[in-house]
């Protein structure tokens, strides 16, 4: 996986948040304050937009730069959470070129420990770690089966689907919905529900 292809990863993910925001901007009216989609969409076309003005060299540069623009541009518990997830990823992959599959997995791995520092969410807690946990699990063990890429890649997305349907019944630990108490359990988070778009993205990338 080159540049080209983290770049158009960013592009996926920005095309796949357009078309589901108002479906995720639903989602968090129901236990938050209504702006996930909005966000979103805003923060992914300004890394569209940042990526066409400074072409990145390396996968590693693509990433750090879309996690620093979703940092800057993205108020809100998603923004800093997702510009460390990518930032991790981008740290984690120095200066490859061609990102192995393993590769993607450490820095998979990284994104996960980056979210978990700065949010301390854990599995279970209704949020965007219940989605990206069990995709980082798939990862891993797609590389240990020796997986091809493009089953690999639909592993994660199977896995971020069914953590982010998984998060209905639960009741929120952490962020806004918290503040609900049990009247978070019956709808699935938003944030999950946008990591399985973004992790989804990842496979549709491939294909193009
Ligand atoms: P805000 O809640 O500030 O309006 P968003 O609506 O953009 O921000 O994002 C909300 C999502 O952020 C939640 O659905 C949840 O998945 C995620 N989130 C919130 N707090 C945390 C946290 N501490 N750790 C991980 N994810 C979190
Ligand atoms: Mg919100
Ligand atoms: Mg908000």
């Amino acid at each position: 996986m080159d540049t080209s292809f983290f770049v158009a990863w960013m592009e996926e993910i920005a095309t796949a948040v357009q078309a589901q925001r108002d479906h995720l901007t639903q989602l968090d009216a129901a236990i938050g304050d209504a702006d996930h989609g909005s966000n979103l969409d805003r923060g992914f076309g300004e890394v569209r937009r940042a990526l066409a003005d400074s072409p990145p060299e390396t996968p590693g540069s693509a990433l750090l730069l879309a996690g620093s623009t979703l940092i800057r541009k993205v108020g809100g518990a998603s923004g800093p959470l997702y510009g460390t997830a990518f930032r991790q990823m981008g740290k984690s992959l120095g200066d490859v070129p061609d990102v192995s599959l393993a590769e993607l997995s450490t820095a998979l791995d990284a994104a996960l420990a980056g979210v978990q520092k700065l949010g301390a969410a854990v599995e279970g807690d209704k949020t965007m770690v219940d989605a990206l946990a069990p995709a980082v699990r798939a990862l891993a063990q797609a590389v240990q089966e020796g997986a091809k890429p493009e089953d690999a890649l639909s592993a994660v997305a199977a896995a971020a689907q069914e953590g982010a349907r998984a998060t209905i019944p639960l009741q929120a630990r952490k962020g806004r919905a918290s503040y609900l108490g049990s009247r978070s359990a019956g709808h699935e988070d938003p944030g999950a529900a946008s990591t399985a778009l973004v992790l989804s993205a990842l496979r549709t990338a491939g294909f193009r």
